[in-house]
């Protein structure tokens, strides 16, 4: 790809990074607002977790795999394993959705060390949008799409973590804001190292699956009713469809 092009991919990749990111902030925000924000955000939570999943298995692995077909297995592992370990086995305690363990946060190392996992995963969040404009502008639309759905639960999280450990407001929204910095030096980065989106796409396909399946689908599991089931149904069928408009087909 030549070098004019992908500063036009960088600057798309930066301006969507803006919105995920005041998505973050305007999570955060709502969480004072808990009666209405907790039912808006369990839709997000359920249509993000469809969306997310079928955007990993159906575009961010096969492109992974054609892009680099020994080794993106690999690669997708580690991604998994990375979100992984600086999200849950490192903090301690984190779980998506609003915080009621108080407990939990007597000692506030825990929540930073909550806020460092997310940072992790919005950084890898970034490289995922990034990649994605450097394949095509269909998989960054995609991966972009994912990423929005899951933005303003994800800012929720971070504040309600914060004002559960006894931070003020203002402490609460900065952390969410936090998140989109990261994202944004996950695009930054992913820019300055596109020789190898091949290797960052398959990176943050792990992350992407990790955040769909091991983060998201436990939180929407906490919800009985088939309208839950169905709201996930209905984030799949929206990669599907998107994808049948875009194309024609539903699969490659
Ligand atoms: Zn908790
Ligand atoms: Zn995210």
């Amino acid at each position: 790809m030549a070098d004019g092009s992908i500063m036009n991919y960088l600057w798309i990749s930066l301006a969507l990074g803006v919105v995920a990111g005041l998505a973050n902030v305007f999570g955060g925000a709502i969480v004072s607002a808990r009666a209405w924000s907790r039912a808006f955000l369990a839709v997000f939570i359920a249509l993000g977790s469809g969306f997310m999943l079928a955007t990993v298995l159906t575009e961010m692995v096969p492109e992974s795999l054609r892009l680099a077909p020994v080794s993106a297995p690999v690669f997708i592992l580690l991604g998994y394993f990375i979100v992984h370990y600086f999200e849950h086995a490192w903090p301690a305690h984190f779980h998506f959705g609003e915080e009621t363990h108080p407990e939990e946060f007597l000692n506030p190392a825990v929540a930073y060390a909550a806020l460092g996992g997310l940072l992790i995963h919005t950084f890898f969040d970034g490289v995922a949008i990034a990649s994605g404009f450097l394949v095509s502008n269909w998989l960054g639309s995609v991966i972009f799409g994912a990423t929005i759905l899951h933005n303003m639960p994800e800012g929720f999280t971070m504040s309600s973590i914060m004002v559960t450990a006894g931070k003020s407001r203002r402490a609460a929204l900065a952390a969410a804001g936090a998140l989109g910095v990261s994202r944004l030096l996950g695009i930054l980065v992913m820019a300055l190292a596109h020789r190898w989106v091949n290797y960052g796409l398959a990176l943050s396909a792990g992350v992407t699956l990790y955040v769909a399946a091991s983060d998201l689908i436990p939180e929407v599991n906490k919800r009985r009713g088939v309208r839950v089931a169905l709201t996930v149904a209905a984030g799949v069928a929206m990669v599907l469809l998107l994808r049948f408009l875009f194309f024609g087909d539903m699969v490659h």
